[in-house]
């Protein structure tokens, strides 16, 4: 596995996606997800020049952090269950799977300063995906204000497992709309400017579609569990 080398490609793949869609490559950050690596791989991105890691479990952020530390950024990508809030609050700069008042409430609670959050959305209405249903978001945005340790930096979506390039491109739009309808209210807590939302298989397209933040795993990493 050279991660150098994937590192090389996705960011020329990012570029091209940029290009395509009149972008610049600075609006995207990108997230090496590390959760089926081991930590060596995920220093090894570090090293390659990767700034942004996310894990989807408590324990997984809480030992790579250990030996990695603040050299990289940490995003918490996963359903996040409220009693491990406190174990990775400190440590991460964004959550990604904002999805319940309990867990905002949690988050607000064992804050010590603003947390970036993206709301997660079930755009596709899938059953075994978390998430709230489009009609919930701004609802649940109003409501969580007063937590005033929360910041909703923006929306965060899982397309389909398809390859499928309507339904994915659809998915990601959809996103884009609901986001630009929250940015339309103008809470003071929710300046929404976020797309979380591409993966390995589709960052391409998110991007196309404006994606500000995705979150690339085995393209960038590869597997160690399989
Ligand atoms: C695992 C995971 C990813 C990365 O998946 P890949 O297909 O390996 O890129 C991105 N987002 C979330 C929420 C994940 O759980």
């Amino acid at each position: 596995m050279d991660i150098k080398k994937n590192v090389e490609t996705v960011t020329e793949e990012i570029e091209k996606a940029c290009k395509k869609s009149g972008r610049v490559s600075s609006e995207v950050t990108v997230i090496a997800v590390t959760k089926y690596v081991s930590t060596e791989r995920a220093q090894e991105a570090v090293n390659a020049g990767i700034i942004h890691l996310g894990e989807n479990r408590a324990e997984g952020l809480e030992s790579k952090y250990e030996s990695i530390g603040s050299r990289a950024k940490w995003h918490f990508i996963g359903s996040l269950q409220s009693r491990k809030v406190k174990q990775v609050v400190d440590t991460i700069t964004s959550i990604h799977s904002l999805d319940r008042m309990s867990l905002a409430k949690e988050i607000h609670k064992r804050a010590n300063r603003k947390i970036s959050c993206f709301v997660q959305v079930n755009v596709s209405g899938e059953e075994s995906k978390h998430g709230l249903s489009p009609e919930e978001v701004i609802p649940f945005i109003d409501k969580i204000k007063d937590y005033d340790n929360i910041v909703v930096e923006g929306l965060m979506t899982m397309a389909p497992h398809t390859e499928e390039e309507e339904v994915l491109r659809s998915t990601f739009r959809q996103l884009r709309q609901l986001k630009e309808k929250v940015e339309a209210k103008g809470f003071s807590h929710a300046p929404c400017h976020g797309l979380s939302m591409g993966m390995s298989n589709d960052y391409q397209i998110a991007i196309e579609e404006g994606a500000t933040h995705v979150r690339i795993g085995s393209k960038l990493v590869g597997r160690e569990d399989q």
